[in-house]
């Protein structure tokens, strides 16, 4: 039975090179899945889902506008669809949830969305919020935060390290531009380690 994947985790997690590896198992047996990204996400060039494993594979786009079920729904009626995945999916509206939700219902085709949980504030994404409330399946990637333990938060980065704390929740941008952090360290600031010195001063504080 078809169901809705939901699969998030902070930045930097691995979650675009999962996505291509399962897209790639259902290549292999004969299947045909069909992919999309968000449109505002151009780091790989037009209509590509990329890892930073340096694999890549061509995507449909998805904008605000964009009908996910009738997309699926016309591409089925030509070829059978095996699968959907979706990359990016925070940032899917909640209406566009909605229609994923409806190509694993009336569709019956199984739909696995990829994305981060929250934002480098912490809060929700639309489209990630909506996929906690509707999927059937949820699964958290794993990041690590740069102190070993499980990364949770997604941290925004100044050019020179530093972490942001305010801004407009989408701006895109590469490894450089985000890290993940535990919560520990998204609360406290500190996207990289201390120097040894600092840490000592802090300690006797
Ligand atoms: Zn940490």
């Amino acid at each position: 039975m078809a169901s809705l994947y939901f699969k998030y985790a902070a930045m930097n997690s691995g979650k675009s090179t999962q996505l291509l590896q399962a897209q790639y198992n259902y290549f292999e047996r004969g299947m045909n899945p069909v992919a999309m990204t968000a449109q505002l996400d151009t780091r790989a060039g037009a209509a590509k889902i990329s890892s930073r494993l340096g694999l890549d594979c061509p995507a449909y786009t998805f904008d605000k506008t964009t009908d996910v079920f009738a997309f699926i729904e016309d591409m089925h009626k030509d070829k059978r669809v095996d699968i959907l995945f979706v990359d990016e999916s925070q940032f899917l509206s909640e209406e566009q949830v909605f229609q994923c939700a409806r190509v694993v219902d009336d569709l019956k085709i199984p739909v696995m969305c990829y994305g981060l949980k929250t934002d480098f504030m912490g809060k929700l994404f639309t489209g990630s919020e909506a996929l906690l409330r509707l999927a059937d399946n949820i699964e958290e990637i794993k990041a690590i935060c740069w102190c070993g333990k499980k990364a949770t938060m997604t941290a925004r980065l100044t050019p020179k390290g530093d972490m942001l704390t305010a801004g407009q929740q989408i701006a895109i941008g590469g490894n450089e531009m985000y890290t993940s952090l535990c919560r520990k360290h998204f609360m406290r600031g500190e996207a990289k380690a201390l120097p040894v010195s600092a840490e000592k001063k802090k300690s006797a504080a």
